[in-house]
């Protein structure tokens, strides 16, 4: 029988740049892909994710076909489909790129502990700039603060690209190997079909990554430092959930922005800012990796104690966009049709979650997780626990967001919200942020019955304010 090289995919769903892949690929037998739908474990995808991850294995799938092989699909048990690979097929190396969440670090130890006498098993980097390990202060901790965190990062060598895809020896194994059809997983939503925002704004998979790396090039970069708060322009790259499945590189994005803001020291500061934003999701992958607990527990312990209300109408009102805060709704809104939030507003949800009605930031992470398309154990849990004020580096637990001013400052003309809450559209521009100060007249210019057609706020701001503080 011949001998061949398990490869197998993970949350890297792209062929270049693909450290693992490319070194398999490099070596003289054939390679069999292999991915494996895990969804008994702890996070499980949630629906929005698991319309992304149809959509990128599809295109996974056809990409190597291009070069002539197959990526067998399972679904079950990683260690029990890994086994039952091995008993039918000459397997003598396993390798696979390294995750950092609690569930597939366990998957990577068992893998290891369980094959390493017999069989090579190979794991590598890429998913983030930096690998945790790298990343120590002088006595050898973690760091629990960003600035230092990103300043010892600047410190390191530039994260480089692995070899390039051996594409001449891209020998893929051609026997036949028992594999689920995609279909079969039932990942998309079919009654009702909810889908149809994420269609028309996404490109799950490869291409449409570096399609949309392009498109952040040409369009938003020059300037993201003053647009990237702005939820009513197009201002960040909205790269986060071809990151977060892997359809792209962290190296590749360091690498593309430095040359292509060389020469230029306007852009090349801009480069810098966006650099430093995918910092923080190196951040929270290392904290999540050195404080497993991160989506469950509080990092502060101080905070396991806060006394937060159980009020399913409230948590309903908020995930549905009905709370009467403009901003707010845009944002729930924003989040149901797409997949995706913009990251200032989700600051202006999660602190109106847990200040404003005093719900658990666990609620909010529970229902980012199944929504976002960019769901992500250690971006989400950190995001969540630095807006409730219980993280590591996280907005203090007096900072509440005002989402009348905050609107204000970062949708000034309204128009954010005039696209996801239409009811709202012809509304002045004056009152846009808080439609209850207008009277009568102005509100039926609009056509607007408070209550009726937009609801009234579901708890007055200095009201909230207080009760939270
Ligand atoms: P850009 O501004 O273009 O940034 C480039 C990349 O840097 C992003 O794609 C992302 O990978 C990373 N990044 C940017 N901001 C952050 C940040 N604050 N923390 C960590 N990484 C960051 N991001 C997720 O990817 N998945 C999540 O599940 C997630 N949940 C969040 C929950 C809350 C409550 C908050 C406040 C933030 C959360 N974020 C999450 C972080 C951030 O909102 C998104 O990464 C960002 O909005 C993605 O848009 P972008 O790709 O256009 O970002």
């Amino acid at each position: 029988m011949t001998e061949i090289t398990l490869f197998l995919f993970r949350n890297d769903l792209r062929l270049q740049d693909n450290a693992g892949l490319a070194a398999a690929l490099a070596g003289d037998q054939p390679v069999l892909p292999l991915f494996v739908f895990d969804d008994k474990r702890d996070w499980s995808p949630g629906s929005a994710s698991r319309w992304w991850l149809h959509h990128s294995l599809a295109a996974l799938t056809a990409d190597i076909e291009k070069l002539g092989g197959s990526l067998c699909l399972r679904r079950g048990d990683t260690l029990a489909q890994i086994e039952d690979i091995l008993s039918n097929l000459q397997v003598n190396k396993i390798v696979f790129s390294r995750s950092y969440e609690p569930g597939q670090c366990a998957i990577e130890e068992a893998v290891y502990e369980q094959w390493h006498e017999q069989i090579e098993v190979k794991r590598y980097g890429g998913h983030l700039l930096f690998e945790p390990e790298q990343i120590l202060t002088g006595q050898g901790q973690p760091y629990k603060v960003f600035t230092p965190f990103w300043k010892a990062c600047l410190a390191q060598p530039e994260p480089c690209l692995p070899e390039p895809l051996p594409l001449k020896k891209a020998d893929f194994y051609k026997g036949s190997v028992a594999s689920d059809k995609l279909d079969d997983w039932a990942l998309l939503p079919t009654s009702p079909d909810w889908a149809n925002g994420l269609r028309e704004t996404w490109q799950p998979g490869e291409a449409g990554a570096a399609k949309t790396l392009d498109n952040f090039l040409q369009t938003a970069l020059a300037n993201y430092d003053s647009d990237r708060d702005r939820p009513d322009r197009v201002g960040t790259s909205m790269l986060s959930p071809h990151l977060h499945f892997g359809e792209i590189a962290a190296a590749r994005l360091w690498q593309t922005i430095k040359q292509h803001t060389a020469g230029d020291n306007k852009l090349r500061a801009q480069g810098m800012s966006f650099l430093r934003e995918l910092g923080w999701r190196d951040f929270s992958n290392h904290l999540l990796f050195n404080w497993p607990h991160l989506p469950e527990q509080a990092f502060r312990s101080e905070f396991s104690r806060f006394p937060w209300k159980k009020d399913k109408r409230a948590l309903a009102r908020w995930q549905k966009g009905l709370t009467g805060y403009p901003i707010v709704d845009a944002g729930m809104r924003q989040l149901w049709h797409t997949g995706w939030m913009h990251n200032r507003v989700r600051m202006i949800v999660g602190s109106f979650l847990v200040k404003h009605l005093l719900i658990h930031w666990r609620e909010g992470e529970d229902w980012f997780w199944d929504t976002l398309v960019d769901a992500d154990l250690a971006n989400n849990a950190a995001g969540w626990q630095w807006v409730a004020g219980s993280g590591a580096d996280a907005a203090p637990y007096f900072r509440v967001f005002n989402p009348i001013l905050q609107g204000k400052k970062f949708d000034p003309e309204g128009d954010y919200v005039r696209c996801w809450v239409p009811e709202l559209a012809t509304l002045d521009k004056k009152y846009i942020h808080e439609p209850w100060e207008a009277d009568n007249d102005i509100l039926a210019q609009a056509s607007i019955t408070l209550g009726q057609d937009y609801p009234s706020p579901i708890i007055e701001h200095s009201e909230g304010r207080k009760r939270a503080l």
